[in-house]
């Protein structure tokens, strides 16, 4: 695996998928970001804290206003009650500076903080986890799963991991989030979900599913 992870980072590089080092921007963008497309939550993002610049204001913000704005990543009925009890609870357990807060926990601290926020499942948690706390954990999202099971590391019904354990056996020591990215931007680049591009593919000779592709 660590051969598989040299390669894909000389292929793809370690850029940034546009999340944040804030953890608490980190989690409305991807309360945002689950089941739209990219240009979509990202504008929804932008104007969430151009309309509303603190938690104090998103928390006590009219749910049609935030409804409204947050409208183009669509779900918006759903999505503006979550910002709103999100930014709530984090101002009610953290206080005014959550992000500082939750620089200091655990990762199993901050794992269990997250999740009790509404519309933060296990992926999303691991997400802030690894982009805004710094921990070594390894989210498996759609991309990375797909990736993964068809250079036949993992089942074809794995798809998260629990902050709680250690990142899978796979995964070298210190390198998830660069392994991470670089599964992402492979999965939408190359391994994509209906026609893998095997022949031109720079793990295709280490790859189960690439192995098969060139006999
Ligand atoms: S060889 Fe094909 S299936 Fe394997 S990772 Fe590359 S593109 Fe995906």
């Amino acid at each position: 695996m660590a051969k598989i992870t040299d390669l894909l980072v000389a292929e793809h590089g370690t850029p940034s998928l546009g999340n944040f080092r804030d953890p608490v921007k980190e989690i409305f963008y991807i309360v945002l970001s689950a089941r739209t497309t990219e240009s979509l939550y990202k504008q929804a993002h932008k104007r969430l804290w151009s309309q509303f610049p603190s938690l104090e204001e998103i928390a006590k913000a009219p749910l049609a206003r935030l409804r409204n704005c947050v409208a183009t990543a669509g779900l918006g009925k759903k999505r503006a009650a979550q910002i709103k009890v999100i930014a709530s609870k984090l101002l009610s357990e953290f206080g005014p500076r959550p992000a500082i807060k939750l620089r200091r926990l655990s990762a199993e601290g901050a794992y269990a903080a997250l999740r009790s926020l509404p519309g933060v499942g296990p992926k999303s948690a691991l997400c802030v986890l690894m982009y805004s706390l710094g921990f070594d954990v390894f989210p498996v999202d759609a991309h990375v799963q797909r990736v993964l099971r068809r250079i036949g590391l993992i089942g074809a019904g794995a798809k998260h991991y629990h902050a709680q354990d250690l990142p899978p056996g796979f995964v070298p020591s210190e390198r998830s989030k660069e392994l991470h990215v670089a599964l992402v931007i492979h999965g939408r680049r190359v391994c994509k979900p209906r026609a893998p591009l095997c022949n031109e593919c720079v793990i295709k000779s280490i790859c189960k599913t690439g192995r098969v592709a060139q006999r």
